[in-house]
């Protein structure tokens, strides 16, 4: 009899999202008519710029002539966005060559699926609190797992430790939930840890267009040392509200070798065989981005995300709540008042003025006492929801 996978016993309920789901949902049945003031969606809620769409239609257009007809793609990506986006690095002072860019269908597919490069005997690091899918994939492969809390006095940013040494290190920055952004030197330090330990870093940038602060890093490859020890995963959900259009990319080195094994040259082979790269339309409107209108249109958007966060900051600092994130991050993580856990402020701010967050706790353990606002929501929400914080808080 063919044996499943039993990892996948080991996998707790993903009981976070569907827990809040189902308590607005008793809410709302409880008081009909209820209008809830949504601070927890990690989707975006603007739609996809001109640019893009002019970009999607004519690729469209093309598919419809015989002339202009493609079909399957290059598995690792067209090499006209793997070029735009090796170009696109130039302004981070990043050096790539197109054949070390990997276009994808996303950032959540791809830090799962890079697992296939590596031995499953071995072990991963997880920064917590942190994006569930990290645990989960690697839950599924059958790794030890290493979990590193993190907490509000390191601002959410630990460094490396000598009790916390794995195989596989994964590194947020922008971090989802807590927002916070590592700095050059403390990337340093994690960069010559995972050289020092042979570990390998998969440093997840979905969030890097959110940075403002110049002195910030965009790509693990502005530290130097980074191209022999990280691989860099990216997407354009956040950047350009792709997260229905799914679109991504990855970096990897050609130079990163491990025992004699070439991981640039393995993930082609991989490519090569699990899919048939990516829709030439998608590749097209993802091209778009990077245009000097795609850029400055997506960057409109991110001010938008931007200015809700400043609303939601500004109520904070007004009832003297801790937080982090929020300048160069769409998402603020709070320290919730009065000692309340996770749950317990969930159900405050949702019975007592029907704004709806995310409580930390589903993060990790040391999310406890934490809760995480989104600045993807409506302005009208977000307004709303800034105001009646004040009012209940201060
Ligand atoms: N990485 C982080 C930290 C995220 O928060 C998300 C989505 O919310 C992803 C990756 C997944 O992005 P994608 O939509 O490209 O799969």
């Amino acid at each position: 009899m063919i044996k499943p996978n039993m990892n996948y016993a080991d996998l707790k309920d993903s009981y976070l999202f569907y827990n809040i789901a189902q308590k607005t949902k008793a809410y709302i049945e409880e008081h009909p008519g209820a209008n809830l003031h949504r601070l927890g969606i990690g989707d975006v809620s603007l739609p996809l710029c001109d640019e893009v769409i002019k970009a999607l239609h004519e690729a469209v257009d093309e598919q419809a002539s015989a002339e202009n007809f493609h079909g399957y793609m290059p598995e690792c990506g067209a090499p006209f966005l793997r070029e735009t986006i090796a170009k696109h690095y130039e302004k981070f002072g990043v050096s790539l060559s197109p054949d070390e860019v990997f276009v994808s269908s996303g950032a959540s597919d791809e830090l799962g699926d890079i697992l296939d490069l590596f031995d499953r005997d071995g072990s991963t690091l997880v920064i917590e609190p942190a994006y569930p899918a990290y645990v989960d994939a690697n839950i599924i492969e059958g790794r030890r797992i290493l979990h590193l809390p993190s907490s509000e006095k390191d601002g959410f940013l630990p460094g490396p430790s000598a009790d916390f040494v794995a195989d596989l290190i994964y590194i947020c920055s922008p971090n989802n939930p807590t927002g916070a952004v590592y700095d050059r030197p403390a990337l340093k330090r994690w960069v010559d840890f995972a050289k020092e330990h042979g570990s390998l870093i998969i440093f997840d940038a979905a969030y890097e267009a959110f940075i403002e602060d110049e002195s910030l890093p965009h790509s693990i490859f502005e530290i130097e040392g980074a191209r022999s020890c990280a691989i860099e995963i990216c997407s354009l959900s956040k950047t350009a509200g792709f997260t229905g259009t799914r679109l991504g990319y990855t970096v990897i080195p050609k130079d990163l070798s491990y025992c004699g094994m070439n991981l640039n040259d393995m993930w082609v082979r991989n490519r090569t065989t699990k899919t048939n790269g990516i829709s030439y339309i998608l590749q097209k409107g993802g091209a778009a981005v990077f245009t000097e209108e795609g850029q400055r249109q997506i960057k409109k958007n991110i001010s938008f995300y931007k200015e809700n966060a400043k609303i939601i900051m500004k109520a904070l600092d007004e009832v003297g709540i801790w937080y982090t994130g929020g300048k160069n991050a769409p998402y603020i993580w709070l320290k919730c008042p009065d000692n309340m856990g996770s749950w317990e402020f969930f159900d405050y701010l949702l019975n007592e003025i029907q704004v709806v967050g995310t409580p930390g706790e589903g993060f990790g353990a040391c999310g406890e006492g934490f809760f995480r606002f989104s600045t993807f929501g409506s302005r009208e929400d977000t307004e709303k929801a800034a105001a009646l914080i004040v009012d209940l808080l201060k």
